[in-house]
């Protein structure tokens, strides 16, 4: 398409005029208007084209405007746009048998939401009616959604301004080895402590008090820190030793992302409930939900299950699940995110770590990893403070300027940087964005001490 530079300034004035935009001081950001989308890549109205490393929120891991999604979609729209959730219809139960055959286990039932945060929401209702107990035990570094209980179950600075109404929420450290709080040297030992702590927590806070124990597989947007082999089978054990339901959230993670249908796979383990949204359609139409364990959904077989919502299984957002699980089948988009991950991104990350003072370390798995940049390799010390802001941010906000003037658009978090670009991405576009990132670590390197 022609670059039209008048089209963009005209939505980005009714942009500034009328939308509100999340998290932000409305007056304090400056929203780039985008024209269009494909694959991996977006420009916008002055013909700047950019990869995108952060499929947009870690969402479209099938890429933007997949021809066989958006056909699915608009055949979709033409037959049955809308129908109510009382109702079995063909793309709601297609959707949910092609979800429920790929989740772990017996995690065979599917409860529709409309995205990550009232999963998680639905996920924590439920394991408070299944067991009678109040209390939900979630870890700092997470993220869990943005209503009232995910936010609160949430660990990072965002929820502090919602802090009111935490009733039932307790914190606790997981592992994640290289800032370590149980002064570990190896996995082993980050993994035997975390579960020490853990059950420590429990036991102090009462184990028949505890609901459940929420996790993110992998923690996404806090950093992507793999958990050390026996961790995730550790909380498992402990939560059948105290009748704690285990809550994974794979609403980042699921769905392709770690180069496996979901990260649970990874670990071997079998949560009792499992909440998913962004990649089980790639975000084309908003949509969550959580699958529920035999054990859980007996709970709720002759009572009725306190909670529903107008949308949930939306028939348009349910075939744009049909389509993008179809495709990530008949195109190994799965199996490409786990080999392109393993051969071309964490080599590359490596080799631009060995290069650049301000990388202090490379992790994670698939499409999911995370550069942490620091000041100094042998102190750690974060290139910019917890939860900077303004000048205290400005190395950060170089290395992104810098991203962007060659062409690659980061995902950004505190002192980190993400790469979790599309699922289906080429090793050529891997090699161009690892080449751009090569780069703009130049310029947070200047920022080393
Ligand atoms: N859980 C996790 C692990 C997430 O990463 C997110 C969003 O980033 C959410 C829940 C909330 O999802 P949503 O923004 O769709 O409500």
């Amino acid at each position: 398409p022609q670059p039209n530079p008048q089209v963009g300034a005209a939505v980005k004035a009714a942009d500034r005029a009328h939308v509100f935009h999340s998290w932000s001081a409305q007056e304090l950001i400056d929203p780039p208007a985008i024209a269009g989308a494909e694959g991996a890549c977006f420009w916008d109205y002055d013909g700047n084209r950019y990869l995108d490393f952060t499929s947009g929120l870690v969402y479209t891991n099938i890429g933007y405007q997949h021809p066989k999604v958006v056909a699915a979609i608009q055949e979709q729209a033409a037959t049955m746009t809308t129908f109510a959730p009382a109702f079995a219809v063909e793309a709601r139960s297609e959707a949910a048998r092609l979800i429920a055959e790929r989740t772990p286990g017996d995690l065979d039932k599917i409860f529709f939401t409309n995205a990550g945060a009232d999963a998680v929401e639905h996920a924590t209702r439920m394991a408070r009616l299944h067991t009678g107990r109040p209390k939900v035990l979630a870890a700092y570094r997470g993220y869990h959604g943005g209503t009232h209980q995910a936010i609160n179950l949430t660990g990072d600075p965002r929820r502090w301004a919602s802090d009111t109404g935490t009733a039932g929420v307790v914190r606790f450290w997981a592992p994640f080895l290289y800032r370590s709080r149980f002064y570990a040297e190896t996995e082993q030992q980050e993994c035997e402590r975390a579960l020490q702590h853990l059950e420590d927590t429990i036991v102090f806070e009462g184990p028949q008090t505890i609901a459940a124990i929420i996790l993110e597989t992998v923690p996404g947007t806090a950093g992507i820190m793999v958990p050390p082999p026996g961790y995730l089978a550790g909380v498992r054990a402990l939560c059948d030793k105290y009748g704690i339901v285990f809550i994974l959230d794979e609403v980042m993670a699921g769905f392709g992302r770690t180069g496996e249908w979901f990260a649970a796979d990874l670990f071997d383990v079998t949560p009792d409930l499992l909440t998913f949204a962004k990649g089980v359609n790639s975000g084309y139409v908003p949509l969550g939900g959580v699958a529920i364990s035999g054990k859980i959904a007996e709970t709720f077989a002759k009572r009725p299950y306190p909670g529903g919502l107008t949308y949930s299984g939306h028939p348009l957002a349910c075939a744009a699940a049909v389509a993008t699980i179809n495709v990530m089948a008949e195109e190994g988009i799965v199996e490409h995110a786990a080999n392109l991950g393993a051969q071309v991104i964490e080599p590359g990350l490596r080799e631009l770590a060995e290069r650049h003072p301000s990388v202090g370390e490379v992790r994670g798995v698939g499409m999911f990893w995370a550069l942490e940049l620091v000041k100094n390799r042998e102190t750690r010390e974060p290139l910019v403070p917890y939860n900077a802001t303004g000048e205290a941010n400005a190395p950060m906000a170089a290395f992104g300027a810098a991203a962007k003037k060659h062409g690659l658009w980061p995902f950004i978090n505190m002192n980190r940087t993400h790469v979790v670009p599309a699922c289906n991405i080429t090793e050529t576009e891997a090699k161009e964005g690892l080449a751009a990132l090569d780069a703009a670590l130049s310029v947070a390197d200047e920022h080393t001490a």
